[in-house]
């Protein structure tokens, strides 16, 4: 009965988009994109980058600091923008939860300024954060794979960066960590939920770990976690913006 309504509450949305044009997330201003071009160039993007870990210690690209990189597995996180720019929550929100597939593209378009304003080095594969099915089957789409295609085709010009799919892959379903607020709850709830299903296709490989927000990084940890035990080299991450909790 539930799913049945959520379809139905798709379908509405989507013959309202179709009957009523979009505007612009940010200048309300009528648009054929969900952020127009002006309202893109307005977001500003981080200048600086942290530990993600410790979040003190500022790092060139958003490595992970010395004393945090002892007890943690990711190499680093790259956050390109902040959640306090109302444009940015409005889309994720919109994106994630309205189901506006489109929005991919904005989005992306910031993960692929930051990454060349902090000359982020291009990894051999890129690896979206997988949803379980039941939350795919819901949403339509995995919006972190939508991002990762987009920076596999562009990150470098001329040249595709593989994106591996279906190889992390969740085992069981958790709770949507937003709903959770507490940090160690959240790694309780995550913690072994991933597995890889073929170690040797990441076999010392460098790895871009692709997510669309972070709030505690749990989930990017684990992820990161488990890569490095199958036999990744580094594994670093990028997300949109973080989340505080
Ligand atoms: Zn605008
Ligand atoms: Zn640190």
């Amino acid at each position: 009965m539930k799913r049945l309504l959520r379809y139905k509450q798709k379908i509405e949305k989507f013959i309202l988009d179709t009957l009523f044009p979009i505007t612009c997330l940010g200048c309300q201003k009528q648009s054929d994109q969900w952020i127009c071009e002006h309202c893109l160039k307005k977001i500003s993007l981080k200048k600086d980058q942290i530990c993600p870990i410790c979040e003190k210690i500022i790092t060139p690209k958003g490595e992970i600091c010395f004393s945090c990189h002892k007890k943690n597995s990711i190499d680093g996180l790259l956050v390109c923008t902040s959640y306090k720019e109302k444009i940015i929550s409005r889309a994720v929100g919109y994106f994630k939860y309205r189901f506006v597939k489109r929005l991919s593209i904005p989005l992306s378009k910031i993960m692929l300024e930051a990454s060349r304003n902090f000359d982020l080095r291009l990894p051999d594969i890129i690896i979206p954060i997988p949803l379980h099915p039941h939350r795919l089957r819901w949403r339509g789409f995995n919006q972190s794979q939508l991002l990762a295609q987009y920076l596999g085709k562009n990150l470098t010009p001329g040249f595709d960066i593989p994106i591996l799919e279906n190889n992390l892959i969740r085992k069981y379903y958790t709770s949507p960590q937003m709903k959770i607020k507490n940090y160690k709850e959240r790694q309780r709830n995550i913690q072994n939920a991933f597995t890889v299903l073929q170690k040797e296709n990441i076999k010392n490989k460098n790895i871009l770990l692709v997510d669309d927000i972070a709030t505690t990084g749990s989930t990017l940890f684990e992820c990161a976690k488990i890569l490095k035990q199958s036999g990744a080299k580094k594994v670093f991450g990028i997300v949109i913006a973080r989340q505080k909790v």
